[in-house]
């Protein structure tokens, strides 16, 4: 109970300070079903830099103007077809939500079909301390709390989707306290400030949520060349009898100067195919490269195939990934 006492009958006496009441951030599970490393990753950190440009809590590029939030994003459209979990970040009651959202591509349909409603589908969830977190751009139909349903942390509130602005399947996921945004990597940071601040990530998820400046998002084996929208429909693996045999790998939160390779070898350890990129011009949310050969006359020898996907920036290796194929 806290006492209102008039301003002018505190003249002239001392106080002792009254601590605040206590406001223990919520501990923070993942919000999404997925494994950071193998299926998703982070696309988009909270953007700590109060002007123009952006910045990430490690004072990096994977960040977007005002960006307000975390996006873990699905390795592939394939996998959010098939259905992924949105999970709540810890316990709580919903406080409120929106669904009827069309899951469709802003890309498609222009940015301007979702003014007001860039969340799409989404659920707000109020924990205790003043702390709120939101979840966005769910699955059309797929929110399965109601408001004032109280929720335990790691429960299923809806699955992923394409609902509101976005053009890539992800969870965008939001920490506040009261009005004030909160960055979950970089609690209590100064304000603008990059680095810094606390994790409220649980201990248990600290490690799989690393910062990494670079990441593979996505690597394989398809069985002729490809673009950013075939990769998303996770191509299938090349068989023995395959017309051509690629590798492919695309990289996220790569920046201006990196160049980008792919080799192709064979089970004799010989290279089939191999390509590597012109240096980026500017930092790119995501790049992919490939390298592939055709079906030799006699046949593809059975075998390990292995594949190499390189990043170097000034000739330094920035970012590695092999990856292999058994035909
Ligand atoms: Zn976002």
């Amino acid at each position: 109970m806290r006492h209102t006492i008039p301003a002018a009958a505190l003249a002239g006496l001392v106080f002792a300070a009254v601590p605040a009441p206590a406001q223990t951030p919520p501990r923070l599970v993942l919000p999404i079903q997925c494994r950071p490393g193998a299926d998703c990753e982070i696309q988009n950190y909270v953007d700590r830099d109060p002007g123009p440009g952006a910045k990430d809590y490690q004072c990096g590029t994977r960040s977007y103007q005002d960006h307000d939030g975390i996006d873990f994003r699905l390795a592939t459209l394939a996998l959010q077809r098939r259905g992924v979990a949105v999970l709540a970040a810890a316990d709580g009651r919903v406080l409120r939500l929106r669904d009827g959202v069309d899951d469709v591509s802003v890309r498609s349909t222009g940015t301007g079909a979702v003014e007001g409603r860039e969340c799409g589908n989404g659920v707000v969830i109020g924990h205790e301390g003043g702390f709120e977190t939101q979840y966005c751009h769910l699955a059309n139909g797929s929110i399965s709390v109601k408001p004032g349903e109280r929720v335990k942390a790691g429960a299923a509130i809806g699955q992923v989707g394409l609902s509101g602005r976005t053009e890539y399947p992800h969870l965008h996921f939001t920490v506040r306290q009261g009005k004030a945004l909160v960055d979950p990597f970089a609690y209590g940071a100064a304000d603008g400030a990059c680095e810094g601040g606390q994790s409220l990530w649980h201990p248990d998820v600290r490690e799989a949520l690393a910062y990494k400046a670079r990441v593979v998002l996505n690597t394989g084996f398809a069985t002729r060349s490809l673009d950013m929208a075939a990769i998303d429909e996770d191509p299938e693996a090349p068989t023995a009898e395959a017309p051509a045999l690629v590798a492919y790998a695309r990289g996220i939160g790569l920046k201006a100067g990196d160049v980008q390779s792919v080799t192709l070898r064979g089970p004799d350890g010989a290279v089939l195919a191999a390509n590597t990129s012109e240096r980026l011009p500017r930092d790119q949310a995501q790049s992919m490269i490939f390298a592939g050969a055709r079906r030799p006359a006699g046949g593809w020898a059975r075998g390990r195939y292995t594949a190499d996907y390189v990043v170097r920036q000034g000739g330094r290796m920035v970012l590695t990934r092999s990856f292999e194929l058994t035909l």
